[in-house]
């Protein structure tokens, strides 16, 4: 049997950045997963991520996502310097977000009380300056185009490969293909049996993404940690006039419905709809680009973006980690101190990575508390 001090399940977007952070602090990390990242399995796939520093979704998200921010750029700098990142690609385009909503929305009010209480720039435009500076996306009479100068685009893929890299770099060890055959706890120790081979180690951490909510209910039924995987499809749009390729990425509250998506970054304008899907079975998930997909996309683009075509070319299809609430899971078993879930993201996760590994390697590794992770403990659900 292989040991180590800590066994990281799924080595996605958050095990990445985990097994990462712990490494760094000297850590022996082994993480597990069915594939090798980046891959189209997951959460993380699809070129490109979202990163709003401005946040209506609760101030604790604004500090997460600044933290976010650097250690994003800090890794693109470290990537670069070891040659881990090829020349001239980067992580992080900041080229800033632009969200469209009513002005008075309470996102609009939310969004401005994060800006003011970290006394940020940016905030709502008027009409004329807003096409003026965002002539990608159409904003109607009666709403507001609010900036958000901190954040960006990150290249997904790139940044899961760069991440997988770097940690193998550190000396993380890692175990594809599987499956999982089994996992045991006791007292100050956990076990894995990944396909035939045993492992243990001092602490267990589970980020099995959307595949998650399985993992809990088959290995720690008691614990109060619920995981709902969601299917989710975007689109991508080809643009019909050629812009700036320093536009903003974009989302918006249109009604009880929210959309995002990108500029074309040279593979057309890519779009989605935050907001329903259809809880699914990630082993059994329906992954072909449906006409339903695609037709409250093609709509909403007609509406929306006058410099895209509305028929879109391709789709592709993902999952979101859902929990009740909407908010991450971040916590130790109740009973279980060594056994650590970082799960839930709720689709909108992966800007935050870097930063949530690096305090969850802290809680894990330095026995210390973050604050910042106290909205993602468990006992909520009690
Ligand atoms: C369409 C779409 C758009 C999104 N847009 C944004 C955005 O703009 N901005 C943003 O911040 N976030 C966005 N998100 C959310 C973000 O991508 C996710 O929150 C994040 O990638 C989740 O990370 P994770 O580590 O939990 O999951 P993943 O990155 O999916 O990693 C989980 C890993 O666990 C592995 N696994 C599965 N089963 C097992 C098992 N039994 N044992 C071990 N490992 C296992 C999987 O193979 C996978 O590699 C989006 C998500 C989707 C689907």
């Amino acid at each position: 049997m292989q040991s180590y001090d800590t066994l990281i399940l799924g080595a996605g977007t958050v095990g990445l950045s985990i097994a990462i952070a712990l490494a760094r602090r000297g850590r022996r990390v082994v993480a597990f997963d069915p594939h090798r990242p980046p891959h189209p399995f997951g959460s993380h796939h699809g070129e490109t991520r979202m990163l709003r520093v401005l946040y209506s979704e609760g101030v604790a998200y604004t500090t997460l996502a600044l933290v976010a921010r650097e250690t994003w750029m800090a890794l693109e700098s470290e990537a670069k310097a070891q040659g881990v990142l090829p020349e001239g690609r980067v992580l992080f385009h900041p080229v800033g977000v632009v969200g469209i909503m009513s002005a008075d929305a309470p996102e609009a009010r939310r969004l401005e009380q994060a800006r003011r209480e970290y006394n940020l720039s940016g905030g709502p435009c008027e009409s004329l300056e807003s096409r003026r500076r965002f002539p990608h996306i159409a904003v109607s009479t009666g709403e507001i185009a609010y900036w958000d100068p901190f954040g960006g685009i990150l290249e997904s893929d790139l940044c899961m490969e760069t991440m997988r890299n770097m940690a193998e770099k550190l000396g993380v060890h890692f175990v594809f293909g599987g499956p999982l055959a089994d996992i045991s706890v006791k007292a100050r120790a956990a076990r894995v049996t990944w396909d035939t081979q045993t492992y243990e180690g001092e602490m267990l951490v589970l980020a099995a993404g959307a595949h998650a909510g399985a993992v809990l209910r088959r290995y720690f039924p008691e614990w109060q940690a619920p995981v709902v995987p969601v299917r989710k499809a975007v689109a991508w749009f080809p643009s019909v006039r050629p812009v700036s390729p320093d536009l903003p990425a974009f989302y918006c509250y249109d009604g009880d419905h929210a959309f995002y998506g990108f500029p074309d970054m040279g593979t057309g304008y890519k779009v989605g709809q935050h907001d329903g899907g259809e809880p699914c079975d990630p082993g059994a998930l329906d992954r072909q680009f449906r006409d339903r997909d695609a037709t409250p996309l093609e709509a909403w683009v007609r509406r929306r973006l006058p410099l895209a075509s509305p028929r879109a070319d391709r789709g592709q299809v993902c999952m979101y980690a859902m929990t009740p609430d909407d908010h991450f899971i971040c916590d130790r078993h109740p009973c279980w101190p060594h056994v650590y879930a970082a799960v839930g993201l709720c689709g909108h996760g992966f800007k935050f990575a870097p930063a949530l590994g690096e305090w969850i390697a802290e809680e894990i590794a330095d026995g210390r508390e973050r604050q910042e992770l106290r909205l993602f403990r468990t006992r909520r659900f009690a």
